[in-house]
């Protein structure tokens, strides 16, 4: 086939030319037939099929779909401190298996959390030499530490993270209304995100106060204790701290719908915010939650099917800008599953291995193409996480990160097919759509259905 001068120009240096081609690679311009063209880790071009350079090594996946790899922008990694509930190796393993390329690590659940500049690099060194993926890792704002923010907005982590009700672990504070109006000139100055778990503590404390000698093992009893009100005063709260301090406000893992009128008001009024959902959000219902499953526990709780149809409509809209997994795995016990209670079980769902195929199912159904899960799951979080000019895309000049997916075969959840530290999941038994073949890092095979090579991930910087 002939192919341009300029082609045949910038291609002619090199030995080592790769062309990864299917009829269905997910471009930000859509689905279409394509091959990429990929040298030193990058992609180089797009080019349409017919025009691979004749010394270009191909490998063609036919109908099977390529996606630029996942980014999650919320991952709790737990290492070091916690290795015993997840860590680098686990969570980055079910991350290529899931079709993710890179993790951003929340700040809490480790020790020490990543609250300051020793803390990022006791993190830098436990992650050496055992990353399937690359990673980066959020910084916490905490109740004592503004003076920690700009030193970590220097030392290289992409935002921010804090709570604003109790996390449910020790080790990492949440911030009071003072506390975080102390922090947020200093976020403001780094111009980088702050994340919210967005829930207040007084409408929590009310609702279970009324809640005395309430049976805990219903998963309505827990569904009431986590009003809807408390995301609603939080989000209240902080969009008015953002129209003051002008910071870049991103809400975490959104579950109540309620708040999405006032989430629109606040775009339509020019404010910075972004926000996140999540596959249980998108795929589960309080209404098919059994009594004493406290596999399904997570703060947020997942509430209505309607809520839940609302989401998707924000989706839809554009008034929620991704879908993050929250990977949140614990140690089974601490799920409590004898005693089913949902007051004492430890709140947080794994999903890195399944949320693409949990996504797809449930977006396929409404109508949403790959093109959407590619912007919902790859290019969203990118921009979240700064990495946006070389992560969460396929085209030129980006890595050469992909996901070779299976649009059409079924697979039923094992826990064989569940890679993180201890294989529970709420998803155990379910049927998906949508399999998960092979994952490519910066052009090099991680994932095909095994883990080939040595860990090759690193923690992304910018050039
Ligand atoms: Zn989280």
């Amino acid at each position: 086939m002939p192919q341009s001068q300029e082609t045949r120009k910038d291609l002619s240096f090199t030995m080592s030319l790769r062309a990864f081609v299917s009829q269905q690679v997910v471009t930000p311009q859509g689905v279409r037939p394509a091959a990429l063209l990929v040298e030193s880790q990058q992609i180089q071009e797009v080019v349409a099929p017919d025009k691979i350079p004749t010394r270009a090594e191909v490998q063609d996946f036919g109908e099977l779909a390529m996606l630029p790899g996942l980014i999650d922008s919320h991952a709790h990694i737990n290492e070091p401190g916690r290795t015993d509930w997840e860590g680098f190796a686990t969570a980055t393993r079910a991350a290529a298996a899931g079709g993710y390329t890179l993790l951003v690590d929340m700040p809490l659940n480790c020790l020490p959390p990543t609250t300051n500049v020793a803390a990022l690099e006791a993190k830098r060194y436990a992650a050496r030499g055992q990353c399937h993926v690359d990673w980066m890792a959020w910084g916490g704002v905490v109740a004592d530490n503004p003076t920690d923010i700009e030193p970590l907005a220097k030392a290289g982590v992409p935002g921010f993270k804090c709570f604003l009700v109790h996390p449910g672990i020790d080790g990492f504070t949440m911030v009071t209304e003072p506390q975080l109006r102390a922090a947020l000139p200093h976020v403001a100055r780094t111009g980088l995100p702050l994340l919210v778990h967005s829930e207040l503590p007084g409408p929590i404390e009310a609702a279970t106060k009324n809640l005395a000698g309430a049976d805990w093992t219903l998963y309505n009893t827990y569904l009431q204790s986590r009003p809807e009100e408390a995301e609603l005063s939080a989000i209240h709260l902080l969009l008015s701290l953002c129209r003051e301090y002008k910071f870049r406000l991103h809400i975490v893992h959104l579950s109540a719908a309620s708040a999405l009128p006032e989430l629109r008001a606040a775009r339509a009024e020019g404010l910075p915010i972004t926000v996140e959902t999540c596959p249980h959000y998108l795929h589960l219902d309080a209404e098919t939650i059994s009594d004493g499953a406290t596999l399904f526990k997570c703060a947020p709780p997942i509430r209505s099917r309607t809520n839940c149809d609302l989401l998707w409509q924000a989706l839809r809209d554009r008034t929620v800008d991704l879908v993050a997994t929250d990977h949140s795995p614990c140690p089974p016990e601490m799920k409590r599953l004898a005693e089913g209670n949902f007051q004492t079980a430890w709140g947080g769902i794994a999903s890195l291995s399944l949320a693409l195929p949990l996504m797809h199912a449930e977006a396929s159904k409404r109508g949403f193409t790959l093109t959407d899960i590619a912007r919902w799951m790859a290019e969203g979080p990118a921009t979240l996480a700064g990495c946006q000019e070389r992560k969460g895309q396929l085209a030129a000049g980006y890595d050469a990160d992909f996901v070779v997916f299976d649009p059409v075969a079924e697979f039923v959840v094992s826990t064989d097919r569940l890679f993180y530290r201890h294989p529970v999941s709420p998803y155990l038994g379910e049927k998906l759509r949508g399999l998960v073949k092979a994952t490519y890092l910066r052009g090099t095979l991680v994932f095909n259905g095994e883990f080939p090579g040595v860990p090759m991930g690193q923690e992304f910087h910018k050039l």
